[in-house]
């Protein structure tokens, strides 16, 4: 006996051990493999005719034997493919299962690079295959149980194709198996999920084996209608849910779906879909965006990447027309009129559609840009900002004022005439919510955006302006007051001496309780710096250390000796990187040590707190 691959054999366990509670689809992954394997030979007999022949799926019931037996007229397998296919689990999958842990990703994962064929141990207490190639005229036969290993022997199969044998398991207290062998559950089961399948399905019972005609007339199962061709009214329940949970081997409903048909310049119809969260390799380079592409219910491509727009690479399904030549190549597709119009036109409908739901389901519209927000901002920024004045309105900000997601629309409508959109950054919420800057943006009753994905500041320098109101980052530099005390001016000159170079300092009046902030002037911020550092650029922001001339502790500071105020800006300035969540340098925990020790004397003395304290009060 051959042993399954280790990894294979820890996922048999998941599976068999019922992490997918939905033990029926076991019959859907099958005769998905059974429609798939058609779908090759087909092709094939395009060039080759001799492989023709009248395709089909059998589904037949041995109630004595207790065996349930799928077969197909497909490509068949070859032993070495036997071995191949069946043995093990693509190497990507097993990958990311190496990676994952706990139940809740596993099962995520499973549904992830769909176990299909392995499905079938959830009800099987033992599996055969029977398999001849074309073109091959020698047939073999895989057994296993699903627990360690397999056998591959020689057989007999009159023609190519496959049957897949599942003995079920004996009926427990709690599980029941026996009811896959009642053609009404059998039934059920393929119209639920394999309704649009589009060769005939037939179920043999013993009644028709003998009379092939009549068995025609009465057991195709399936109507073979692919589901975008499907009236709304003809679609069973959940029937588009489950064909995109089998398309796309997720085992989650979609978000949301779209169906469209347009007559015009270019007949099409389109079935597309936002998953509710991005595949497992979306963020990789591995992720292959795009629709397939059908041309009249047959298929042309997998994925064309050219029918979607780069930001809504998330957005799976398929679109079908008869406006396009079967044997057009992908170099010719690429540059066809037609598939550009069709792309021009699904654009158009997926952001209406979410316009759509942003004003009448603003719930599920937050959820799709939780999930898929950072793309649709992607849009905004890339291309020198092309799509930025289609893709402005659908972005969304967290509001420091109403806690929750905000529009520009909704957050402008607030702002008196030519009052800047005022934004934040930083890696969270809860970091952004904290930022000394804010204190003061609050007390004059002005809100805030929230921006906490690194390309939000890149959109809003390359928006300008929304509906004439300019962006303002509230740690920027460039507002600074001027100070027109000496008394004040001879700290801050004094304060940058001691910063050497680190950063420039002056006043500023957005902080309350907080000594200092650190800003940015000029044109690249904080945020930015830290971007591009991480992308490898050397971009410096010219950094400001804001300093709050009416805090206690810099009241305070004119009165020090100084080894106390040079300890005490080493703090302060550590403070303010700390707050912008930036390392501490190395000098500052002698300089705290020093301070706290009282071997100098703490900042703050005790007339300067009080003058403050008059000053709060007024
Ligand atoms: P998937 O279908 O996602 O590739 P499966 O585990 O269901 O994963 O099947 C593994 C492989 O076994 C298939 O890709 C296919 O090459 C082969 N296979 C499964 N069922 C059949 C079948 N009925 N006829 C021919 N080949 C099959």
């Amino acid at each position: 006996m051959k042993k399954f691959k280790a990894q294979s054999q820890k996922l048999l366990d998941l599976v068999v051990n019922s992490i997918y509670v939905n033990r029926e689809i076991f019959l859907r992954e099958l005769i998905s493999n059974a429609s798939d394997a058609i779908d090759k030979r087909r092709f094939m007999s395009l060039t080759d005719s001799s492989l023709a022949a009248d395709f089909g799926i059998e589904i037949k019931v041995d109630k004595t034997a207790r065996t349930l037996t799928i077969s197909d007229n497909g490509v068949g397998m070859t032993d070495k493919e036997l071995e191949d296919n069946l043995g093990v689990i693509a190497a990507s999958g097993t990958e990311a299962f190496k990676k994952e842990q706990g139940v809740k990703e596993n099962a995520e994962l499973i549904g992830q690079f769909g176990v299909g064929f392995y499905s079938a141990f959830m009800v099987a207490q033992q599996v055969t295959v029977v398999t001849k190639k074309v073109g091959s005229d020698r047939a073999y036969k895989w057994t296993s149980d699903g627990v360690e290993g397999f056998d591959i022997t020689d057989a007999e199969r009159a023609d190519a194709g496959t049957d897949v044998i599942i003995s079920l398991k004996p009926d427990g207290d709690d599980d029941k198996y026996s009811e896959y062998l009642e053609s009404y559950r059998l039934t059920t089961l393929v119209k639920k999920y394999s309704d649009y399948i589009r060769y005939p399905i037939r179920m043999m019972t013993e009644m028709y084996t003998e009379d092939r005609q009549k068995a025609d007339e009465m057991t195709i199962l399936n109507s073979m209608i692919p589901v975008w061709k499907k009236q709304k009214s003809e679609l069973g329940e959940n029937e588009l849910d489950e064909f995109y949970k089998h398309t796309y081997r997720d085992y989650r409903d979609p978000l949301y779906n779209i169906m469209t048909r347009v007559e015009g310049a270019v007949d099409y119809t389109a079935l597309l879909f936002i998953p509710s969260e991005p595949p497992y390799d979306y963020y990789t380079k591995d992720y292959k965006r795009g629709l397939s592409l059908y041309c009249n219910g047959v298929l042309i491509m997998d994925t064309c990447a050219e029918l979607l727009p780069e930001y809504l690479g998330f957005v799976r399904g398929v679109v079908d027309t008869p406006d396009l030549a079967l044997n057009i190549s992908r170099e010719t597709l690429q540059h066809d009129r037609r598939l550009k119009a069709i792309a021009n036109g699904l654009e158009k409908k997926i952001l209406s559609e979410l316009d759509k739901l942003l004003k009448n389901d603003r719930e599920k519209y937050e959820k799709i840009f939780t999930q898929f927000g950072k793309a649709i901002k992607f849009g905004a920024y890339n291309n020198f900002g092309a799509d930025k004045d289609k893709l402005k309105d659908l972005l969304l900000y967290y509001s420091d004022k109403n806690k929750k997601l905000t529009t520009y629309k909704e957050y402008t409508a607030e702002l008196k005439e030519k009052a800047p959109v005022l934004y934040a950054c930083g890696e969270t919420i809860e970091k952004i919510s904290m930022l000394p800057q804010l204190e003061v943006a609050r007390d004059k009753g002005d809100d805030v955006l929230y921006f906490v994905d690194p390309v939000d500041e890149f959109v809003a320098r390359m928006l300008e302006e929304y509906d004439g109101h300019k962006f303002e980052n509230i740690a920027s530099g460039s507002e600074e007051v001027k100070t027109e005390k000496q008394e004040h001016k001879d700290l801050l000159k004094r304060i940058e001496e001691k910063l050497k170079g680190k950063a420039t300092v002056t006043a500023t009046d957005k902080l309350k309780s907080y000594p200092v902030c650190l800003a940015a002037k000029g044109d690249v911020s904080l945020e930015m710096e830290r971007i591009m550092q991480a992308m490898g650029g050397g971009v410096k922001a010219e950094r400001v250390l804001q300093v709050n001339m009416a805090h206690p502790i810099i009241l305070g500071m004119e009165n020090l000796t100084d080894g106390a105020f040079d300890d005490t800006v080493t703090v302060l300035y550590n403070e303010a990187l700390i707050a912008e969540g930036y390392k501490t340098e190395p000098e500052f925990l002698a300089a705290i040590n020093r301070l706290l020790a009282g071997e100098q004397k703490p900042a703050a003395n005790k007339s300067a707190t009080k003058k403050t304290a008059k000053k709060n009060e007024e």
